[in-house]
Parts: structure tokens; sequence; C-alpha cells
């Protein structure tokens, strides 16, 4: 089902009319679907059962303190990738024994925190990382849970910026060096070896990838027992994909992901961790935008928004598509085809090219799809343009859950040394 639909010759979010939240915010705002966001999780721990499995959600996909207190409601744990993030899992009310901490570079202050509140498992990826935890941990009296990011060296396809399980990638150890990282971990005091630990891209369309890399993963935990490590959870990583179009994608459900890692791990006594990002908030956000200027060129149309590059990164980025629509429900068949644009002083500020839609004019609105993950985490101020406010919509009611900052929240950070012209 849908939570963005057309009622009433309107897009809406839920119950809610797109045009009644640009009378409180002005656009560009993202809006998200509370009833999308649960949904989407409770599909997620649906499938799992009867997995011992813990949902942790990636956090990086979509920060904002109220998705993550919502998701924490529904029972989600949380993949955090710094000590900013897993400061906001905490305050979002996820309990440490739910946290995952995640990502290649790791700071001693970062472990030193994670330890401290008591989290459930680091992930580490690098033998001069591991080292560095155990220092930590001994000076804490305390033993750290470890896996080991394991890179199983295959492709999972989508784009290259967004893809992490090659052995050329600089994430986790490779298969062949495994074994020796996981016999010096033993050997330090301050690790407890628990689990292994994968992720192999993002926005992967096919479940063969995620197959071949588990099964790879799997015989590595077969050895490792045999090796004498007590081996009790692995970690799948991200990267189920969603689809941004309509059209042309196609992607395995996440009932045809579970039953696959079920058949595989059958019997392992293994506590499987997931950690979904796009798959839980990607589809539950738009990015809501209005047509600053249509400019009819000489070989194009311009629609000319007032969102850009730095408001949402991904087409530039990756070249990712978003489906756009039109907030005002299409009544006749004229439609014209459009580059849409935004305003930042960069050829790369364009969403999309060659888009038919209804015919615009300035200051209608237009929702750009599939904006919930990698979204407004991405934002920043490029050309001074403030940092994108942010909506919930549940029902029939919304409220901005991050403002946008004025100007002079933006200047006060910044100041003129006093030596200048001295
Ligand atoms: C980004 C990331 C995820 C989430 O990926 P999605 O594609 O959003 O599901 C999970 N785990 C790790 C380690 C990541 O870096």
């Amino acid at each position: 089902m849908s939570y963005f639909h057309y009622s009433n010759g309107q897009l809406c979010a839920e119950g809610v009319p797109l045009g009644d939240i640009t009378k409180d915010v002005d656009t560009p705002v993202y809006v998200y679907s509370a009833s999308a966001l649960a949904d989407n999780y409770h599909g997620f721990s649906r499938a799992c059962e009867p997995m011992d499995a813990l949902i942790a959600y990636s956090v990086k996909a979509n920060s904002n303190l109220a998705v993550l207190t919502l998701l924490a409601s529904c029972g989600a744990g949380a993949d955090v990738v710094s000590g900013g993030e897993l400061e906001r899992a905490l305050r979002a009310g996820i309990a440490p024994q739910k946290i995952v901490f995640s990502g290649v570079g790791k700071s001693r202050d970062e472990m030193h925190k994670a330890l401290k509140v008591g989290i459930y498992q680091f992930n580490i990826e690098s033998a001069p990382e591991l080292i560095a935890l155990n220092d930590v941990a001994c000076a804490l009296n305390t033993r750290a849970a470890i896996a080991l990011r394991i890179n199983p060296d295959v492709s999972a396809g989508g784009h290259e910026k967004i893809s992490t399980g090659k052995a050329e990638n600089k994430f986790g150890v490779n298969l062949d060096q495994a074994r020796g990282v996981y016999k010096q971990a033993r050997e330090l005091p301050g690790i407890e070896v628990i689990g292994v630990d994968m992720h192999i891209g993002s926005q992967i369309d096919s479940l063969a990838p995620f197959e071949t890399a588990l099964l790879k993963g799997l015989d590595l935990v077969r050895e490792l027992r045999r090796d004498g490590h007590d081996i009790r959870t692995f970690d799948m990583g991200g990267g189920l994909g969603i689809v941004y179009n309509q059209d042309e994608d196609t992607l395995p459900t996440v009932t045809d992901y579970m039953d696959m890692v079920r058949r595989h791990t059958a019997g392992l006594g293994l506590k499987m961790i997931f950690e979904p990002g796009r798959a839980i908030a990607g589809n539950a956000g738009v990015l809501l935008s209005r047509v600053q200027y249509v400019k009819h060129g000489s070989a194009r149309n311009f629609l000319i928004l007032d969102a850009a590059m730095n408001d949402l990164l991904r087409p530039a980025l990756y070249g990712a598509y978003h489906a756009i629509q039109p907030v005002k429900e299409p009544m006749s068949d004229q439609t014209e085809i459009y580059d849409i644009v935004g305003p930042v002083c960069e050829t790369g500020d364009t969403f999309a090219t060659h888009r038919r839609l209804s015919v615009m004019q300035s200051d209608d609105l237009v929702a750009m799809l599939s904006a919930g993950a990698y979204g407004a985490v991405q934002a920043g101020q490029y050309n001074t343009r403030p940092l994108v406010p942010e909506v919930l919509v549940k029902d029939s009611q919304f409220s901005v859950i991050r403002m946008r900052p004025d100007l002079e929240d933006i200047l006060r950070l910044e100041s003129v040394p006093g030596w200048f012209g001295a």
C-alpha cells in the first residue's frame, strides 16, 4: 500500500494534503509517514519470525530523533557508525543491548563511550582497530564483544559508490585473512569474540549476492567453531533495495530474503542480526518542493525547483532516480517533458532529465518520492541554503521534527579573526 496517494485532487501523506504542510513550513521540506515507517519495520520483523533475530535499524539512513523514537517503540535496535549516532539511538530510547557499532574508523573516544553504555556488539573492520578496542576495554576493565566484518568478495550490483563487499573496497577483512585475525582476537584480554559480520552493499535488487555472501560466511562460521571460537551471532548487514522506479525496478520481498536466510541457517544456533536502513525508511518519505520558474529553453524545458542538490544529494552523487509527482492531481492529458533542476550553481544540481509531467507552472508543488533514506541525512548548507526541515505525518496530524535554521543560526558559528587588518 502507498502512504502517499491522491485524494480530493491532491497528493497526501496519509491523511494530510501536502499543500497543508506548506502553510506551516516553507518548501523545500521532507515529509515522512509514521505509518509507513512502522509498517516497514513490522514487516521486516514479522518476516524474521521465528528466527532469533535482532533488527538493528541502520541509523545513518534517517537519523532524526523522532524517526528513531518511533522505531524504538516498534522494538527496533540500532546499527550506528559514529558516537553521534550512538547518542541519538540512546536518546531515542533504544536499549544499549540492541545496539551494534559498525564503521571502519571508530575513534578511541567512540569506543570508550560505547563500552561505557554497554552496547551489544562492535563490528570490527581491521586488526589495528581490534588492538585499539582491546586497549580501551582493558583500560575500562571490561571486555568488548566483537564480530569481525568479513569481506566476502561478492559483487552486489548497484552503484559503485554503494558497493562494499568487493575485495578492493575499504570495508572489512578479506576471507583469507579472517581466521588469522580471529586467532589474534582470542588472545586479547579485552576482547570477546561472539560473531561474524558482513555488509555487502546497498540498494541490492536480487537475493543472489546475499546468498553467495551468506554461504561464504557460514563456511567461515564452521571453520571458526572448529578453531574453538564460540560464534553465536551472524550479522547480515543491510542492503535490501527498494523500488525507486515503478516501471523498471523489481525487488525481492523481505519474506523471500528471510526464507533464504532461514533455509541456510536453520539448526546452526546463530542469533541473526539485520541492519536494514533503506528498506525501512526509503519509501516512507518524500521531498516536497515548489516550482520557482518554468524555463522554456531552445532545446529543453526546465523546471527550476526551490529544492537543490544540497537538500537531496542522491541524484547528483549516484545518478539516482527519484519519481517526481505534481502535488495537484493531473486532470488533463496535457503533458510536457522537463529537465528538473535546483537553483545551486552546479550543472550536477539536476534531479531528473527528460521527465514527462503534467504541464507545470511557477508555484506548483512537486514531491520527489522514495526520499526517506539517505535524503535529509546527507543534506548540507551549500550555497548558504539553510538545512532542509523535516515533518512527520501520522493520520491527519503532522509535526515539524527538525526546524529550518535561520540565517543567524548559521552565521553565529562563524567568526572573523581579531587579527584581521590589525
Ligand atoms: C549503510 C549501512 C547499512 C544500511 O544499508 P541499507 O542499504 O540502507 O540497508 C547497514 N550496515 C552497514 C554497516 C552500513 O554501512
